[in-house]
Order: C-alpha cells, then structure tokens, then sequence
C-alpha cells in the first residue's frame, strides 16, 4: 500500500477486528486497509447500533444518556473557537444527534450541521429543527461557497475515506476569513504509544486514518489550511461508556465483566474525567494567497 499523503510505502502495523493498519515508513501516517466499497460501508456503519453500544460497532454506549458528558466535553470547543469567532455561521460536520449545534446555537452562532447516519440526522432535526440539520456526507452536501465563518470536525477527520477531496470542498464551504476546526487522535501521544494496540482510537474500520501532529500539519498545509492554534484536550467520560471501550478497542476481560456488572446500573452512568490528552485540536485559517 502506497502512502496517501506522501506516496511513500507503507508498512503492516496491526491487525484489529479483521481489519489490517499500516504505517508510512516515511510520514507515520497510518491508514485501515477498507476491503469493503467506502460509500456501503458509511450507509451499513453509522446506523442506530453505532449510537447505542451494538458491541461489532466498538462506538458509543448510548450517545444520547451520555449526553451531560459530551455536552460538556463540547463546551471547552465552543470556548476556544470563541476567542477566533465570537458569531457568525458554523457547520459541524458529522453532527451526529446535533449535541454541538445546539451548544453553537446557544453561544450564538447560526449553526447547521450534517452527518450520514439517518438514526442520528432524525435525532438532531428534533433537537434543533429540521432545517438546521441535513443528511449527508462532505462530497454529497451542498451549500454555497464561502458561507460558513466557522467549520467543525469533532472526532470526524479519522472516519473519512478521502480526506484529500473533502478538505477541497471544505475549503470552497469556508468564507476567507472563516476557520477550520479539526479534533482528532494523536498517534504520537504518550497515551498512543503506552497502550500501543490497545489504545482506543484504534478502531478499524470505523476509523480509517491515524494522524500525528506532523503529518496533519502537512496536509492541511496542503490543502491551503493554515494552522494558527494547537490543543488537547481532557475528556469527561461516564463509567460504562470507559468500561464498553474497555472491552471492545481495549480487548480487556476485566472490562467485559466490569461491564457486565456496572454497564447497565445507575452507577454506569457516574462521570469520570480522563485527562489522557490522546487527541490533537487544531484551528487553522484558510491561507488564500496559496
Ligand atoms: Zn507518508
């Protein structure tokens, strides 16, 4: 397998769920090898069961009960993008059940939001109506060019298939003073390297790209994105939802009976923040005089 990023070769680094990851010998850009055609595997992956804890989907326990914890995780974003934007549009791509758009509408930005799981866009629509929410992935979506003053991809840029040609479309959605927002796993994180196979953003084939600060910075600098602010981020988790990672990505026995126990109980849903600092957040500005 060539390189995606820089075309050099790539090396086999684990194997997960069936699925094989290999790394760059020369970038470290890790890539899942997808068997399956991408736009059936996005259709197939994100329906209900990768909200509600479908143990194959290895995703989220219950996104919706979980709600207290990501809303707060959200919120230290929405603070940070408001020292850049105090207002204006902003599209959360891969909005899921739309948590952030309605902390968006709340901080006062006009906030829309896509994401191609029907389960999820039903949800969100509820949540913030349904002309603020649409169904779609980025190369499907259409809204005109230079709209959004602010866009934003939580947990989103290691699930799609080519990133390349979605940054190109982002980028005509962005107006030219607007910002990019990206939050995503950092495989040079001390978290990364300590749980090594175990860590819990390797999740083939849900996500499909592993990047490191490096070889992120070099591809947005590509695709004319310029960033200006780099942060990590704590988590605020509940109990099973640690436990669910646990078992699944984890592939601890402990976790499973841990989670056989607490999972479903009301002691399940005590809050824990985990300062791992395993993920990476980045706001760049658009660099048009590329
Ligand atoms: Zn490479």
């Amino acid at each position: 397998m060539k390189c995606y990023l820089c075309g050099r070769t790539m090396n086999f680094f684990l194997n997960k769920n069936g699925y094989s990851i290999y790394r760059c010998n020369a970038c470290k850009l890790m890539r899942t090898d997808l068997r399956e055609n991408y736009e059936i595997f996005i259709r197939d992956q994100y329906s209900r069961g990768y909200f509600t804890g479908k143990q194959s989907c290895g995703a989220y326990i219950d996104y919706k009960d979980d709600k207290p914890m990501i809303a707060r995780n959200m919120k230290k974003f929405i603070h940070e993008i408001k020292k850049h934007k105090s207002g204006g549009t902003l599209l959360d791509v891969g909005c899921a059940m739309g948590f952030f758009v309605e902390i968006a509408l709340g901080a006062g930005f006009d906030a829309y939001g896509f994401d191609p799981s029907d389960f999820a866009v039903a949800n969100a629509g509820k949540l913030n109506g349904h002309a603020r929410v649409r169904r779609g992935a980025i190369h499907t979506v259409d809204y005109p060019k230079k709209s959004f003053d602010v866009i934003t991809l939580f947990d989103v840029f290691e699930h799609l298939g080519d990133p390349r040609r979605d940054l190109k479309r982002l980028f005509s959605f962005l107006k030219d003073d607007g910002i990019l927002v990206v939050a995503t796993g950092n495989t040079e994180s001390a978290m990364a390297k300590f749980l090594g196979r175990r860590w819990t953003f390797y999740i083939p084939p849900q996500h499909l790209f592993f990047y490191n600060r490096e070889n992120l910075t070099r591809f947005l600098e590509e695709e004319h994105f310029m960033p200006i602010r780099w942060f990590g981020i704590g988590k605020w988790l509940s109990l099973r939802y640690v436990l669910h990672l646990g078992r699944t990505t984890g592939e601890s026995a402990i976790a499973a009976i841990l989670y056989r126990l607490f999972g479903r109980t009301s002691l399940g849903k005590f809050p824990l923040y985990l300062p791992l600092r395993d993920n990476m957040v980045v706001i760049c500005k658009k660099n048009i005089l590329a």
